[in-house]
């Protein structure tokens, strides 16, 4: 074996003991036959990232990158195509091969296990990285055809980066879950970059009530810019004399209890509350139902190209919720991710 194609020398934010991110250089092992290796231009933070601060992780999945090497059973890319990364899936088990990679059998371990699917890691002892099958707050990952999406070299990485994640998974609700039709009505709670996605893809939708709920009246604002009709600040005591019942769907991206009964009195009966906050689904009242939704039921390598397809003609203006920072930032974009000062941190390597 030729030792210049055992491991490769990375730059990667691992998580320490005070959930500081610090830069170490590492040792990656080099590509298996299905796996790929990606140099990362672009990676935005979602709020699933703070939610896996522990010591030895390596989080990021929403990467953006260049290909660099490819293992050899690998014929989806080629090193120098440009790919946007998403969530990880097996494509071997029955919903994989059924189309729907989402509902993956093994989608707890491939995407919150830090391992391959056969468990091993090609990471160094101690670290944890293949978080979404990609642990992509690095210079180099290594991820799989089944999450990477190839897109035209000449699309902005940096702006599309977010689409793998938080952004599939609100527009995904709207067009792939609810499949929205003209003239429904729907309401989004929490107006982050899952609820604002929602908003943006209800407007392409048709949809013709679009009611935006937060408590920030910025966001609120530019939940109008961006199609809602309709917006309520929950922080004035009044909002529950402001509602318009009757709704086709509620999505709630919150999680606030006081929230979630409101959601149920505004839905009309037989409506959808979509809970995007990973709480469980119990029967509502009234032929209600309220369903939880894994990644707006969105196969990356389809819905993607959809989206960069709005974005190009002006209806998916993403780059409205971005804020840039540098790679060697990385902890005060986590800290404003975290305080919610900005709706989407998008981390670029110099
Ligand atoms: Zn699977
Ligand atoms: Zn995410």
């Amino acid at each position: 074996m030729s030792t210049d194609t055992q491991s490769r020398k990375i730059h990667a934010a691992v998580v320490d003991s005070h959930q500081h991110l610090a830069f170490q250089q590492l040792d990656l092992a080099e590509p298996l036959e299905n796996e790929v290796l990606v140099n990362i231009v672009a990676c935005g933070i979602c709020h699933t990232d703070l939610g896996f601060m522990t010591e030895g992780a390596i989080l990021g999945h929403e990467g953006a990158g260049i290909v660099e090497r490819v293992g050899s059973a690998v014929t989806a890319v080629k090193p120098g195509d440009h790919v946007l990364l998403s969530y990880q899936s097996c494509g071997k088990c029955a919903p994989c091969e059924d189309h729907q990679p989402y509902a993956c059998e093994h989608f707890t371990k491939l995407n919150f296990g830090f391992q391959r699917l056969d468990g091993s890691s090609a990471y160094p002892e101690k670290v944890h990285g293949h978080f979404f099958g990609q642990s992509a707050f690095a210079d180099y990952t290594l991820v799989t055809e089944q999450n990477l999406v190839k897109v035209d070299a000449d699309l902005p990485l940096n702006v599309l980066a977010p689409l793998g994640c938080g952004v599939q998974t609100g527009a995904g609700t709207v067009l792939n879950t609810l499949k929205v039709q003209p003239g429904e009505s729907l309401m989004v709670m929490g107006t982050g970059a899952v609820g604002l996605s929602a908003i943006m893809a209800a407007k392409i939708a048709g949809a013709k009530t679009i009611i935006a709920v937060d408590r920030d009246p910025a966001r609120l604002a530019l939940a109008s810019k961006l199609g809602a009709t309709e917006t309520i600040n929950s922080d004035q005591e009044n909002y529950l004399a402001t509602l318009c019942p009757h709704l086709d769907y509620v999505i709630d991206t919150t999680g606030i209890g006081h929230l979630d009964e409101f959601a149920q009195e505004v839905l009309k009966a037989g409506g959808t509350l979509v809970r995007l906050t990973g709480s469980a689904s119990e029967p509502l009242t009234q032929g209600r139902k309220a369903i939880s939704v894994i990644q707006g039921n969105s196969v990356a390598q389809e819905f993607l190209p959809q989206l960069i397809t709005y974005w190009q003609q002006g209806e998916f203006p993403l780059e409205q919720l971005i804020t840039y920072y540098d790679f060697d930032d990385i902890n005060r974009a986590v800290r404003d991710a975290k305080r919610g000062n900005v709706i989407k941190a998008v981390l670029v390597w110099e």
